[in-house]
């Protein structure tokens, strides 16, 4: 196997006028791309970093980013991914934990990450605005750091930070250290987990788990020809799920990506208009947000071929509604960060996704579902937590062994998600372990609330969980989001909620929201909801 940075070297070979990004009406081309990531890595090492060193990278999804992600890399160094709505308090626990000697950040966030330089590893802060990218500019606007200085226009430095990245991409290519990488144990990626139900954990990814995990990825959409697809890369890519099926796909297999920095239904009806992708992987709330939008019907969504889905649950309904609407297929899929992160998928054209499945695993990946109870591997039908092997699972988290050695074991990575599988080899998710309910001493697993409670047609979206409660331990309590021009009251989605559940699992309380809370891609947050709860009642 090869580093995943020699990827680019090839498809910058073989393809070099291929475009590699679009982003807000320009194009790079991949010869571009690579030879901006050889100037960032270049100028890593003139800044000392060394093999292994971690840099991070806290951008929305720009040319910057996928220029810096490989320069990273190309210099030697291991990609610390930094979501950029951190607060000061997050950033400086992932900057310590991961030891980040450099970040390369988003402009606005300059003030954020210098007040939590001196308490960190950090020595260098590279700034970046969303102007950077146009291909090698020559006039260099900075909209936010302009300065006038005796009524003339000057580009201010931040104190403190180096270079912006343009001025690295202006220089001319300087001489560049060439690293030897151990393909199967050296770190690409320290990449931090969601955080939905703890505190994030930097997970070890190596080089063989992200090619490996692309490669999967290729190998499920083996009708596409290189350099045939356009990607939609509205999942961010500091998240691993469009890092991957987004970035590093692209890449692997000389694809066009077309980067949005930020979810935002009108931004992305109008891309797909524009730019016709036929890829886009997403996650159900995004699928959600563009069938609710109302001029849904103005727009021309028929070049999109393929959505993989994951992250969450994906409600029947909505891939029913958004393969009429685009004529291509959307099934749904399932990884977690530690595994790179897809296990399994739906097929896409093969055979008729399963309604409600995950799919069945990946090629070269394995899984089993385990006893709660004792561990021991369970007859298929029966639920238990769900185990996987496979060479995209990490080496472990960072500086953790005890964390690790809880969830990885001879080889298998037990998941934290409960589920089962059917007699064809198709695999269902029931729940997460920790979402699991407790209440009066029945076991409650919120996503089957949330089903039911999906079926309303005026709820748009649905979160439920187990809020304490002095009698029952925990009880039920759903928060909805109605569909615009809906109405519903209580007693009536408590009486749909009682024809469809057993009384017990029938929620207690409900309350109304304009939004949900919610991860960067898109994942309701139970947990912030019921710390909320938690709150209020203390
Ligand atoms: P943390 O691990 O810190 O709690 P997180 O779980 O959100 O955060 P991720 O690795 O981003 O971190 O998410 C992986 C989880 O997402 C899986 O363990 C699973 O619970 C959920 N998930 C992913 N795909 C699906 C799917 N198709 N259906 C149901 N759940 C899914």
């Amino acid at each position: 196997g090869i580093p995943v940075q020699e990827y680019l070297i090839r498809t910058a070979r073989d393809f070099p006028d291929k475009t590699a990004i679009h982003f807000m009406g320009k194009e790079m081309s991949y010869r571009q791309l690579y030879e901006s990531a050889n100037k960032v890595a270049a100028y890593l090492q003139s800044l000392g970093i060394e093999k292994g060193d971690r840099v991070a990278i806290m951008l929305p999804n720009m040319p910057a980013g996928v220029i810096s992600y490989f320069g990273v890399l190309i210099a030697g160094g291991i990609v610390v991914q930094t979501n950029p709505l951190y607060t000061e308090r997050e950033l400086e626990y992932q900057m310590k934990d991961s030891g980040a000697k450099a970040i390369i950040a988003f402009d606005l966030l300059y003030p954020r990450v210098s007040k939590i330089k001196g308490k960190t590893n950090l020595e260098h802060i590279i700034v970046t605005a969303i102007k950077d990218f146009l291909p090698f500019p020559k006039n260099l606007i900075y909209p936010f750091i302009q300065k006038k200085q005796n009524g003339i226009v000057v580009n201010v430095k931040h104190e403190g930070s180096n270079h912006l990245l343009t001025e690295i991409l202006k220089q001319p290519q300087k001489r560049l250290t060439v690293h030897e990488f151990d393909f199967n144990e050296d770190l690409a990626l320290l990449q931090y987990t969601g955080g939905t139900t703890g505190f994030p954990k930097g997970v070890m990814i190596t080089h063989k788990n992200l090619v490996s995990n692309a490669a999967m990825c290729v190998a499920w959409l083996y009708k596409s020809k290189p350099g045939q697809e356009i990607v939609l890369g509205v999942l961010p890519f500091f998240h691993v799920y469009g890092m991957t099926t987004v970035m590093i796909l692209s890449v692997l297999q000389a694809q066009k990506m077309v980067l949005i920095p930020k979810f935002d239904v009108d931004t992305i009806l109008k891309t797909i208009e524009k730019q016709r992708p036929t890829l886009f992987p997403g996650a159900p709330t995004m699928y959600i947000g563009l069938l609710n939008h109302p001029d849904l019907m103005k727009y021309d969504l028929s070049s999109i071929n393929a959505c993989i889905s994951g992250s969450a649950p994906l409600p029947v309904e909505v891939q029913q509604k958004f393969e009429e609407l685009t004529g291509g297929s959307l099934v749904e899929g399932y990884g977690l960060t530690e595994a790179s992160p897809v296990t399994h998928s739906n097929f896409l054209w093969d055979k008729k996704p399963v309604a409600g499945s995950i799919g069945v695993p990946y090629p070269s990946t394995d899984a089993k579902i385990l006893s709660l109870e004792t561990g021991e591997a369970l007859p298929q039908g029966e639920i238990g937590e769900l185990a996987v092997c496979g060479p995209q699972v990490m080496r472990g988290y960072w500086n953790r062994p005890e964390e690790t050695e809880e969830v990885l074991k001879d080889g298998w990575l037990l998941t934290g998600d409960v589920g089962y599988m059917d007699e064809e080899g198709y695999f269902y998710i029931v729940d997460r372990k920790k979402d699991m309910i407790i209440a009066g001493g029945f076991n409650i697993y919120p996503r089957e609330v949330e089903e039911i409670l999906y079926e309303h047609p005026a709820v748009m979206e649905a979160a439920v969980a187990g809020i304490p409660d002095a009698y029952r331990g925990e009880t039920v309590k759903a928060y909805i989001v109605l569909k615009e021009g809906h109405n519903v009251t209580e007693e009536e989605l408590n009486e749909f909620a009682r024809k469809h559940l057993a009384a017990y699992k029938v929620p207690r309380y409900y309350e109304f929201r304009k939004e949900l809370p919610k991860t960067a891609v898109g994942k309701i947050l139970r947990r912030s909801l019921v710390e909320e709860e938690k709150a209020k009642q203390n």
